[in-house]
């Protein structure tokens, strides 16, 4: 079993409730470990958008990286996610962050994650749950991440998921 941290987002419709589906359409392949509280974080790149629900999830699976990946994607589709504006709104957006401590670089995957180490909707909900929790490849804990991050967008804990995803 592998232990891998998820980014979740949206911003379309009703942000924090696509967010608890997909965490339960994520256990059909996955066990979930924990969750961060939800935050509601500004958009980076594109800014004409709305404000964007996210948090982070530990799950553990037996599926590989591309295997957790395209399941991950079916899920975006059957939220109905469109995948013609880059950097824009959408139903649900899900970011493989990290694979136990594999670095991993291919076509459709690339894990760490690019940008989370630049992105404090990442780091800012993943501190809460693995602060210690060594980047592979920049070999800092997010503790430290988080610390050095020069992103100053802005990112609010609104509040946590009702227990019955939380537990
Ligand atoms: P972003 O999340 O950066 O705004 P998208 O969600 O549209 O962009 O993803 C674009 C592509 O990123 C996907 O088709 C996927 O193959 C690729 N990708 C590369 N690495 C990852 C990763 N670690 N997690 C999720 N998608 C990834
Ligand atoms: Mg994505």
């Amino acid at each position: 079993m592998a232990v891998c941290y998820i980014s979740i987002g949206s911003n379309i419709g009703n942000r924090i409730e696509n967010c608890e589906k997909v965490i339960r359409e994520i256990e059909n392949f996955a066990v979930l470990k924990s969750v961060s509280s939800i935050y509601e974080t500004e958009p980076v790149g594109n800014i004409d958008q709305p404000y964007f629900i996210n948090c982070v999830a530990e799950f553990v699976t037996y599926l590989t990286p591309n295997g957790l990946l395209v399941n991950l994607q079916e899920i975006e589709n059957k939220f109905g996610r469109k995948r013609d504006e880059i950097g824009g709104p959408r139903i649900i957006d899900l970011d493989i962050i990290f694979y136990e401590d594999r670095v991993i670089k291919n076509d459709n995957l690339t894990i760490p994650h690019p940008s989370a180490h630049l992105r404090r909707f990442v780091l800012e909900p993943l501190n809460e749950i693995a602060r210690e929790l060594l980047h592979p490849v920049l070999k800092s804990s997010v503790s430290e991440l988080l610390s050095d991050l020069s992103d100053e967008k802005s990112v609010k804990k609104i509040g946590k998921f009702s227990t019955s995803i939380s537990q």
